[in-house]
């Protein structure tokens, strides 16, 4: 199938197809928008039934990463690379060098770093060869800490949209999922006065909620549906479905999970519900805001300019916020209208010119 032909093709500024035989390696780099900046987004790598698969999936995600940097307020594009193949099986240091090369050849557009099948440790491969890689052990450090925070800046627009409050103070959240983000969101929640129920299939993480947060805990397969005052997906994606978004009963739904709606009308039957939804790549974007600094030091940024961490995760309060006041003066669903402002912002003015 042609590019052109591609559904999750829009106007893609650039898309890169590499192949280095020697070490198996094949990968596709999307560049979707540079309006904004240099086009950011981590490399995944996986298996994929089919090219055309793996093709689609570079052109849709490098589209995501350009509306959430847009929303995050980030002078930053999107983009996404994918190598194809099982890494478990095919993954070397020769391959990390040969795609570590391919990325140099893409030059300032582009800037790379983890994600699903691709760790710190392969980005630091790649960096003895390129330095268009964010998100090594030097950079901002694990991001999962300052998605955390972003996910806190978040909830404090819902709670204070939602129920009118300006702080957690006895309220009740339920959290499903104590990882890497989800256990610093409870941790900050208990500390600010919250109740905690929490779930996750690692019973080690619930039995320590229950110790260190005097949290309840539920079933995993129960968790959306518990009466809480909000809800906190920090999990998997696709929580919120045809069956589950008609069982919710807490008055929102906001945490780190990506994709928690498993389609706009799972979206639809909330907002019907009166049930606000935090649309996930705004509430969960500090992981991608860390990473912020790592591009302002790359050659041929030297007018990169960027507002400090701190000040770009408390952004994302501000954000929410104006997602939902326009969402609900337009009769559309939050995640609609975030799509929405991203668009509006990618077509207008250029931050800055990079190049
Ligand atoms: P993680 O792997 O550290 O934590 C996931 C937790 O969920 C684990 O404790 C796991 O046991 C638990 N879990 C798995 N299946 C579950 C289920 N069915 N019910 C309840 N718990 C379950 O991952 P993380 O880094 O904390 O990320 C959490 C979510 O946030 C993911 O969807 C991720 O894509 C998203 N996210 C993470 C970041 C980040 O900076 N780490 C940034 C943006 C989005």
């Amino acid at each position: 199938m042609s590019i052109w032909q591609s559904e999750e093709f829009d106007n893609h500024e650039q898309v890169c197809f590499f192949s280095d035989q020697e070490t198996n390696l094949r990968a596709i780099v999307a560049i979707h928008s540079t309006a904004r900046g240099p086009a950011a987004g981590g490399t995944r790598f996986k298996s994929y039934p089919t090219d055309d698969l793996a093709l689609d999936d570079a052109l849709r995600l490098s589209r995501a990463m350009s509306y959430k940097s847009a929303l995050a307020g980030l002078p930053l594009g999107g983009g996404k690379a994918v190598i194809i193949g099982d890494p478990r099986e095919i993954k070397s240091r020769e391959l990390l060098l040969a795609f570590g090369r391919f990325i140099d050849r893409i030059g300032n557009v582009f800037a790379t770093g983890e994600d699903v099948g691709f760790s710190v440790a392969d980005v630091e491969v790649m960096h003895e060869v390129t330095p268009y890689v964010g998100g090594t052990s030097k950079g901002a450090g694990d991001p999962s800490i300052h998605t955390a925070t972003g996910v806190l800046h978040g909830l404090r627009a819902v709670a204070e949209f939602r129920l009118g409050r300006k702080n957690f103070e006895g309220m009740t959240f339920a959290v499903q999922g104590l990882g890497s983000v989800g256990w610093r969101v409870a941790q900050h929640l208990h500390d600010a006065g919250a109740e905690l129920i929490v779930a996750d299939v690692d019973a080690e993480r619930t039995t320590r909620a229950q110790e260190i947060f005097g949290a309840t805990v539920m079933d995993t397969n129960d968790i959306h549906a518990v009466e809480a005052d909000i809800l906190c997906p920090c999990a998997l994606g696709g929580v919120i479905n045809m069956s589950t978004a008609p069982q919710i009963r807490a008055q929102a739904i906001a945490g780190a999970a990506n994709n928690q709606l498993a389609s706009p009308e799972a979206g639809v039957i909330l907002a019907d519900r009166n049930i606000l939804f935090a649309p996930d790549y705004v509430i969960n974007a500090g992981g991608v805001i860390s990473g912020v600094e790592a591009m302002q030091n790359m050659p041929g940024r030297s007018n990169f300019d960027a507002a400090p961490l701190e000040v770009l995760l408390e952004k994302i309060y501000g954000r929410l916020l104006e997602i939902f006041v326009r969402s609900e003066k337009e009769n559309l669903t939050p995640e609609a209208t975030a799509n929405a402002i991203a668009k509006e912002l990618i077509e207008s003015k250029p931050v800055k010119e990079f190049a």
